[in-house]
């Protein structure tokens, strides 16, 4: 499409019925473009997992969405944010593990 494009990820199955596949639609980039000029016909790809991540399950220095530190959250108070110019209510920040096995991508439309 003209500024976006689709990306789609499935895979030969021996259960076509309940087989998943994936798509998201995404706004092209530079990195979009070096890829589509460069692939060669295959990829590696890595999947990770994304988990939320609450004051309690994270260090001092972890950052919230809201740009402040672990720290600079109030554990006793519902996690409200203590710098006075800001309105977070609650410490919030997110983690993505990579898994480590690759998945051999193919390249089927370019
Ligand atoms: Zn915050
Ligand atoms: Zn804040």
């Amino acid at each position: 499409m003209d500024d976006d494009y689709w990306f789609i990820m499935g895979s030969d199955s021996q259960k076509p019925d309940t087989n998943l596949s994936f798509f998201k639609i995404l706004p092209k980039s530079e990195h979009y473009e070096r890829f589509k000029k460069g692939h060669g016909g295959e990829a590696y790809l890595r999947l990770g997992v994304y988990t939320k991540k609450t004051l309690s399950d994270v260090k001092k220095g972890a950052l919230c969405t809201c740009g402040h530190e672990a720290q600079d959250h109030d554990e006793g108070d519902d996690d409200v944010c203590l710098f006075n110019d800001c309105n977070c209510k609650e410490f919030s920040s997110f983690q993505v593990n990579l898994l480590k096995r690759k998945k051999q991508l193919l390249i089927l439309n370019s």
